[in-house]
C-alpha cells in the first residue's frame, strides 16, 4: 500500500483518487477551494456533458493535440466504461444530439456529489480550502509535498490534477504548469481555446445577439482553407461566438495570435450561387416597383438585413427593377461570401480549455507516471490534451485520471 497524493478535486483528480483508493491505496486529495469540482459545476451550461457516446474513431478525432497518446488511456477507461462508472454511483445518463451525454436530472451537482459520496466510501482524506505550493523530489523520486500554510506532507506517489488556467475563479491557475516545469518537465506554449473570436469590423457590434442556424462557416489565411463547418453561430459584443466559432478556436487559434485570419459566413449554404440568384431573382419579382430596402425581408433576419444593404453598395431607395444583373450577382456573392476579418481571440476568463500544457512526451502513456520523476504522475487538462466540444474534454480527465489513479503501485 502506498500513500498517494492527489493535487486538485476536479474531474481528473477526483477519479483519480478513487481509483487508487479502490486499489487499496491510502489517498489524501488536496483542493484549494471549499469543495470539489468547481468546474464540473458549470460544465455544459450546469448540465454537465459528462462524455461523448460515440464509438472510439470519434473519440480520437475530436481529439486536437495529441490523440495518439491518449491511445491506452481512452482505451482502459473508455466512454462506456465512464457512463457505467458513474451509473454505477446512481447517477442515470442520456444521450442527446451529437451523442453528447449528461445526466437524466440536467444537473451537474448530481456528478459532483456522486464522485464526493465515493471518495469518502473509499476513505479518501480530502482537504478543502488547501492549496499546494510546491511538488518536492529527490533523486528523480517524488517524496512530497509542501502546503501553502508551510506544512510539508510526504507521500510515495503524487497525481497533478490542476487543470489548465481557464476560467481560474473555478481554482484552476496553472499551479501544475509551475511544478511541472520546476521538476524538470517541459510546458508547451499555452493559449486559450473553445473560445470566441473578435472582429475588427463594425457591424459584428451592430449585430450583437443575432444567432444564426444553419450557416456555413469558412475561415482562411489568405486564400488557404484553414476550417469549414456547417452549423450554429452568434454575434457578440466584441465578435462572433457559438458552436462553430468556439470550434474553430481550437484549429485555428494558435495561427489568430500571430496573424488576421477572415471568416467568411455562407448565409445560404443550401442553395448553389445560381439557385440563390433564381431565388433572389423571384424575390426581386414579386417586389418590383419597390425599392430594394423593402424587397430583402424574407433573405435575412431583420438585424442583418440595414448591413446587408448597406454592404451591398445598392442605394437602398433603389428600384428593384433598376437593379443591374451585375449588381444582382455581387448582392449574391454577398450572401454567399459575407466577409469578416478575425483579430484575436478571447482571454481565458472565456476559454473553455487551456490549449498546450505539461509536454506528452515526458510522460508515459500507459501510466501517466512522469518519465523524469518516478511516482509523479500528470491527469487531466494539464496535461498538452484538449479536445472539440460534445463531452470530449471531461472523457480525457476521466481516462487518464483512471490511468494515473490504477497505475500506482
Ligand atoms: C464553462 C466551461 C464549460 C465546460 N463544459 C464542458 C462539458 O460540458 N463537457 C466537457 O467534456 N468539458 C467541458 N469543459 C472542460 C472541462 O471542464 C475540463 O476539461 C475539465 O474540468 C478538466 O478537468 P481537470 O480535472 O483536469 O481540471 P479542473 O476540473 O479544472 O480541476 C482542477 C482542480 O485543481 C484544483 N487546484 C489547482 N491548483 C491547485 C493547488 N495548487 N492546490 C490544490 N488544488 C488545486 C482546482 O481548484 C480545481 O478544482 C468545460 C469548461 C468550461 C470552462
Amino acid at each position: 500500500m502506498s500513500k498517494v497524493i492527489v493535487i486538485g478535486g476536479g474531474a481528473a483528480g477526483a477519479v483519480a483518487a478513487i481509483f487508487a483508493a479502490r486499489n487499496g491505496h491510502r489517498v489524501e486529495l488536496f483542493e484549494k477551494n471549499e469543495k470539489i469540482g468547481k468546474k464540473l459545476f458549470i460544465t455544459g451550461k450546469g448540465r454537465c456533458n459528462v462524455t461523448n457516446a460515440g464509438d472510439m474513431d470519434a473519440l480520437f478525432d475530436a481529439v486536437k493535440s495529441n490523440p495518439k497518446f491518449l491511445y491506452s488511456a481512452f482505451y482502459s477507461f473508455t466512454n462506456e466504461q465512464a457512463m457505467d462508472f458513474f451509473e454505477e454511483l446512481g447517477v442515470r445518463l442520456k444521450v442527446e444530439r451529437g451523442n453528447r451525454v449528461f445526466p437524466e436530472s440536467d444537473h451537474s451537482s448530481d456528478i459532483i456529489h456522486a464522485l464526493k459520496h465515493e471518495l469518502e466510501r473509499l476513505g479518501v482524506e480530502i482537504h478543502f480550502c488547501t492549496e499546494v505550493k510546491d511538488v518536492l523530489v529527490e533523486h528523480e523520486k517524488f517524496t512530497g509535498v509542501v502546503l501553502k500554510n508551510g506544512k510539508k506532507v510526504s507521500g510515495d506517489a503524487c497525481v497533478v490534477a490542476t487543470g489548465g488556467i481557464s476560467y481560474a475563479s473555478t481554482g484552476s491557475t496553472g499551479d501544475g504548469y509551475r511544478f511541472a516545469e520546476k521538476t524538470g518537465h517541459k510546458v508547451t506554449e499555452l493559449y486559450p481555446s473553445l473560445v470566441p473570436m473578435e472582429v475588427k469590423e463594425w457591424y459584428a457590434k451592430e449585430l450583437q445577439g443575432l444567432s444564426l442556424r444553419n450557416v456555413r462557416g469558412t475561415i482562411l489565411d489568405g486564400k488557404k482553407k484553414l476550417y469549414d463547418e456547417f452549423g450554429e453561430m452568434l454575434f457578440t459584443h466584441y465578435g462572433v461566438s457559438g458552436p462553430i466559432i468556439i470550434s474553430a478556436s481550437s484549429v485555428v487559434g494558435k495561427k489568430l495570435q500571430d496573424k488576421e485570419l477572415t471568416l467568411q459566413i455562407d448565409l445560404k449554404p443550401a442553395l448553389s450561387r445560381e439557385q440563390l440568384d433564381q431565388r433572389v431573382l423571384r424575390d426581386f419579382e414579386e417586389n418590383k416597383n419597390k425599392q430594394f430596402k423593402n424587397a430583402v425581408d424574407k433573405l435575412f433576419p431583420a438585424k442583418l438585413k440595414p448591413i446587408m444593404i448597406e454592404l451591398s453598395g445598392i442605394s437602398p431607395e433603389k428600384k428593384v427593377n433598376e437593379i443591374s444583373k451585375e449588381e444582382r450577382l455581387c448582392f449574391v456573392d454577398l450572401i454567399k461570401n459575407f466577409k469578416m476579418t478575425l483579430t484575436g481571440l478571447r482571454s481565458y476568463n472565456e476559454a473553455i480549455i487551456t490549449k498546450g500544457g505539461v509536454s506528452v512526451k515526458d510522460i508515459d502513456p500507459g501510466t501517466m507516471e512522469s518519465k523524469k520523476v518516478s511516482g509523479l504522475y500528470f491527469a487531466g487538462e494539464v496535461l498538452d490534451l484538449d479536445a472539440l466540444t460534445g463531452g470530449f474534454n471531461l472523457q480525457i480527465a476521466w481516462s487518464t485520471g483512471y490511468l494515473a489513479g490504477i497505475s500506482i503501485q
